[in-house]
Formats: C-alpha cells, sequence, structure tokens
C-alpha cells in the first residue's frame, strides 16, 4: 500500500516472497518493509501489477493528455476522468518542458506509475513522449517504455513558402528531381479526391506548395516510422504533429500529408494539424469560432478518412469551441492539456499562502521575457492588476484572468528552477506547499479537469 508521513510518500510492503524481496526499502521489524518512491520500486512494481504497466489506446478510443509538470497531478487527474469515455495520457512532456523542470523522462513515468497504483486505478494509462523531435530522444523514450510518441516535425516543415509568390513557388519546385516532380503533379494536380461528406480540389500550384513546405517533413515520418515504429511487438500510438508552425494547416495540406503517409503504410494513430486563430497556452481559443468549425469539419473528415483520430493541441480551457470539437470528432479525438494543471496548483498557493504567491507572481513579472522566446501567445501584462493593489483574499482571482494566467502558465521553468545561493527560491515551497494541501489541489483538479471532459461530453 501507499503510506504518507508528513511530506513524503512510501509503500508499505508486507508478507514474503519475490515482490516483498524485489522491493528496495527499510525493514521495520516484523511488520515490513518502508520502500522510497525509487525508479528500481516503480519497475517492480510494473513487474507485478500489470494495471500499473502503461498502454497504446490506438484510433478508435478518445484520449486526454494530462501533462503534470510538477509530478503530483496524475492523482487528481484519474479521479476526473474515472468513468469517462477517454483514457488518460497520465504522462505527457516535451524534452523542452523537462528541461525547463530539470525532470526526466524516467521520473514522468514513475509519477504517473505510483499515482495509478496510490488510486487503485485499473482501467488503463498511456505515457507520451511530447513532441519529440529528434531521433536520440526518439530512441531512448522508447527504451523506457512510452506507449505514444508525438513526433513534432517543425524542424522539416519548410517557412516562409506560405507567403511566397506564385513565380517563387514554381521556381523552388522546378529544382526539385525529376522523376520527384513527376510523380507529385501526376498524383495530384488538378485531382479531385473525394471524402465522406466533400471533395477535395487541388491546383497545380497548391501542389507545389505543399511540396515545399512539406515534403522533407514527410520523409521524416516515414523515416522515424520505419526506423523505431514499424518493428515494435507492442501496441504503440503515434501521433504526427505539424501544428507549431506558423503556416495553419489547410485541408489540402493536411490531405497531401495523410495520403503520402498512407502510401508509405505509415500507421498514425492521431495527427496534429495547426487550426486556424489561436490555440494560446491555459486561456478560451482566440478568433472566428464560426471559421473555425468549417475548418475543424474539414480536418475531422480527412482524418475520418485516413482512419485516425483528430488531435488538439495546447487544448486546455477552449471551453468556447469544445462543444463543436465535440459535435464533429463525434468524441474520438486526442486533446492535449497540461500548462492548466500548473495554475490550478498556483491557485492552490494563491488561497493557501498569499505571502508565496506574491513571491512567485512578482518573480514571474520580472522574468517574463526570457519565457516569451519558447511560447507564442499575445497577452496584455499592462493590463494586469498590480499586486500591491490586490488583497490576499483576492489573489486566486489571478487564475480566472486571461492576461495573469499566461505570464504564471509559461514562467514554469523559471519559476521552478530559480536559485539562490544553491537552494530552490520557491520549488521546494512549492512542493511541501501542494503536499500539505494535497486534497485541496485534486479537488480543483477534480473541478478544472471534469469541466473539459464534461464539455466535451467524454
Ligand atoms: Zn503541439
Amino acid at each position: 500500500m501507499m503510506i504518507k508521513e508528513s511530506a513524503n510518500k512510501f509503500l508499505l510492503a508486507s508478507g514474503e516472497g519475490p515482490l516483498y524481496r524485489e522491493l528496495n526499502g527499510q525493514e521495520i521489524g516484523d511488520e515490513g518493509k518502508v520502500c522510497p518512491l525509487t525508479h528500481h520500486n516503480r519497475l517492480v512494481l510494473n513487474r507485478y501489477f500489470d494495471y500499473t504497466v502503461p498502454s497504446a489506446f490506438g484510433k478508435n478510443t478518445a484520449t486526454i493528455g494530462l501533462g503534470d509538470r510538477l509530478g503530483i497531478a496524475s492523482p487528481g487527474h484519474i479521479e476526473a476522468i474515472k468513468n469517462r469515455d477517454v483514457k488518460p495520457i497520465l504522462g505527457q512532456q516535451s524534452i523542452r518542458e523537462l528541461t525547463l523542470t530539470k525532470r526526466t523522462m524516467e521520473d514522468m513515468i514513475d509519477t504517473a506509475t505510483f499515482a495509478v497504483f496510490q488510486e487503485g486505478y485499473k482501467d488503463g494509462f498511456g505515457i507520451d513522449a511530447d513532441h519529440i523531435k529528434k531521433e536520440e530522444d526518439i530512441k531512448r523514450s522508447l527504451e523506457l517504455g512510452v506507449t505514444m510518441l508525438t513526433l513534432d516535425c517543425s524542424d522539416y516543415i519548410q517557412k516562409d513558402v506560405e507567403s511566397a509568390s506564385k513565380k517563387q513557388v514554381q521556381d523552388e519546385f522546378a529544382k526539385l528531381d525529376v522523376k520527384l516532380k513527376k510523380y507529385y503533379l501526376n498524383t495530384y494536380s488538378n485531382q479531385v479526391f473525394s471524402l465522406k461528406t466533400r471533395k477535395i480540389a487541388v491546383n497545380e500550384i497548391d501542389v507545389m506548395r505543399n511540396v515545399l513546405i512539406y515534403g522533407k517533413a514527410v520523409a521524416y515520418m516515414i523515416h522515424v516510422f520505419n526506423t523505431y515504429v514499424r518493428h515494435l511487438d507492442r501496441d504503440f500510438d503515434f501521433e504526427i504533429s505539424i501544428d507549431e508552425t506558423e503556416a495553419i494547416t489547410s485541408p489540402e495540406a493536411h490531405f497531401f500529408v495523410a495520403n503520402e503517409l498512407r502510401k508509405s503504410q505509415v500507421e498514425v494513430t492521431s495527427l496534429a494539424p495547426r487550426f486556424c486563430g489561436e490555440f494560446q497556452k491555459g486561456i478560451d481559443y482566440i478568433g472566428d469560432i464560426d471559421q473555425f468549425e468549417k475548418e475543424l469539419s474539414e480536418h475531422v473528415d480527412i482524418a475520418k478518412h485516413f482512419g485516425y483520430k483528430l488531435s488538439i493541441h495546447s487544448g486546455s480551457d477552449k471551453f468556447s469551441v469544445f462543444p463543436i470539437i465535440s459535435k464533429h470528432t463525434e468524441r474520438i479525438l486526442h486533446i492535449k492539456t497540461a500548462g492548466t494543471s500548473w495554475l490550478e496548483a498556483l491557485r492552490v498557493i494563491a488561497n493557501k499562502n498569499p505571502s508565496l504567491y506574491r513571491k512567485i507572481h512578482a518573480y514571474a513579472e520580472k522574468n517574463v521575457e526570457q519565457a516569451l522566446k519558447y511560447y507564442h501567445i499575445t497577452p496584455n501584462f499592462e493590463a494586469i492588476t498590480p499586486l500591491e493593489d490586490t488583497k490576499d483574499s483576492m489573489l486566486s482571482e489571478y487564475l480566472n484572468d486571461d492576461n495573469a494566467r499566461q505570464l504564471l502558465h509559461i514562467t514554469y521553468g523559471l519559476i521552478l528552477t530559480a536559485n539562490r545561493n544553491e537552494s530552490s527560491l520557491f520549488k521546494d515551497e512549492i512542493y511541501s506547499m501542494l503536499s500539505e494541501n494535497e486534497d485541496v489541489y485534486r479537488e480543483y483538479l477534480i473541478k478544472h479537469i471534469g469541466k473539459h471532459v464534461e464539455t466535451l461530453d467524454l
């Protein structure tokens, strides 16, 4: 069983036999052994309790990514989605997020596993190596047992083609290999592709543009699938992400990428396009909702045509478009959330420890410039009410203000790794605060993530 003593959790084991012997810990007389939540002990749990091993969910089950920057949110996440028509991807961090918080992928898998054990949750969970770019990271995360890979192809997606003139596009396309040019033009140019409820018509210049923008990215996707995923001897969720780019993914471009992948027999579980409007972190959708609905329905049709799930990145807090997403995807989708659970942690701190909250908030304001280079957001920081004008009892209102939410969202790495004289400025205090208020954090997450699955009708 899982036990907690002051801020620390342990496994308490008793009895004899191989499970007992394999767990590392300290024997306490005849009563058993107290075992810390180490990587070794996690692997032991995996060997004896099948439900603690992560699994893949495939193309026909809705999944929700529940990124947990702190490694303590999973119990609340599990409770929020329990008995719903959606499976949780409890571990979901990109290399960027792990680096910014000085955590490792092992740690991410360990904390998710211990949460599953603590909750006695037996309905299955996944682990996503999120926004992976480099082959060495792909290799390593597969060795560690992730069940999902989100391949970030943004380094291979050609920029500036979107805005290039027709002439420039033609000139660039002309430089390609003769056979390749012929293949692309024969396959796509002036063709009409029939989906279930609509047709996709592609003209010559679209073909050229899409080849120039996505050609290298598609080659990389095929390479990664063939090298690392195709021969895996276990079920696996392979997600393609083309969302972290300037260019909004047009239906023709989505079709082009998907069709090329199918021709190479790449098994895609989900694909994340870049939608119109803005999916900024931790706040509602910004943009024309009617336009979004129109384009979403086109993307859903393409995904259905090719038989994979549409994936919605930066999906947290997009409450105004959740009903639309639910309606068109018919509740078979993947949706990612992460930073919003960090913001709920800060809500706990705002309510329970105003002075710590004030220090964190001031630090975020002072250092936000540094964080802005990692995230594309457009808040108005000037509009945030000054701290000195806010009473303690009103601090948690910052977590209801979009500008402050974005400020606190993107500065998590700076806040968690800030040091003074070799000791952490906030991190230790944040963890001990949240440990003391474990039930409060859990309640907030159940409510907030619960609102997501509720609005998505999952
Ligand atoms: Zn993304």
